[in-house]
């Protein structure tokens, strides 16, 4: 894949909820196109509609009007989501939630365990391997569900406020690692904030050119 293939674009996207009087434009005429290695920041307050321009790329929801579409993803398994609620499944310990895509790909267990042992290590949630997501708190499964799309090692990477419930230092140390997770294998990286100390933030190591691009706002409503 080339740096100039297109992964996901949106032209002239809009996503309404509900109609008539009561209807909600939560999107409302996105243009972008994200290409591997892009690192995009959408920021916005609460309700501005960040969550749903990123399910419209993670093709959650269908636009009401407008176009979005992935040129060159293979399937689902090429996009990462990690959702802004949880979602981890409350019966699979924290190594077993973080394996899941990959076991649900088909890979067996033992190709599973050095990715979700190296995204458990990457996010600091190593030690909470074998704990229930009830034995967690919000912060720590936050945490997890970032693992657990830095082991399925997607093209696209997307993630809705994966800071939201954290204080800064596990903020930071959770954005070092989805920037170097993508800077690793060249995935995109999409990540929708209301903290505007999120969009400036750059890997931890310093030298290829995509670490030095600007992160771009994206229209959110
Ligand atoms: P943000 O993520 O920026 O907080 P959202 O994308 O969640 O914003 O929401 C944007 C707007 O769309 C809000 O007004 C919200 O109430 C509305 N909205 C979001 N999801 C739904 C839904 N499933 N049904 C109706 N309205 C929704
Ligand atoms: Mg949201």
């Amino acid at each position: 894949m080339s740096g100039t293939d297109v992964l996901v674009a949106c032209q002239d996207a809009a996503l309404t909820f509900g109609r008539g009087p009561t209807a909600v434009v939560a999107v409302h005429g996105a243009n972008l196109s994200i290409t591997p290695g892009d690192r995009l920041a959408i920021v916005g307050p609460s309700g501005s509609g960040k969550s749903s321009l990123l399910h419209l790329l993670a093709g959650l929801e269908c636009p009401t009007s407008g176009t979005v579409t992935w040129p060159h993803l293979d399937g689902p398994g090429d996009i990462g989501l990690v959702f802004q609620a949880d979602s981890l499944v409350p019966s699979l310990d924290v190594a077993e939630n973080t394996a899941l895509p990959l076991v649900l790909a088909g890979h067996p267990e033992t190709q599973t365990r050095h990715p979700v042992t190296e995204a458990l290590g990457l996010v600091g949630a190593a030690a909470l391997a074998e704990r229930l997501p009830e034995e967690i708190s919000g912060g720590q499964a936050q945490r997890v569900a970032v693992a657990r799309v830095l082991a399925q090692q997607p093209c696209l990477i997307l993630a809705d406020e994966p800071t939201g419930r954290l204080d800064h230092a596990t903020g930071a140390r959770v954005l070092d690692a989805l920037l170097t997770a993508a800077d690793r294998t060249g995935a995109a990286l999409v990540v929708t904030t209301h903290d505007p100390a999120v969009a400036p933030r750059r890997p931890p190591r310093r030298g290829r050119r995509a670490r030095r691009r600007a992160a771009p706002r994206a229209p959110t409503s």
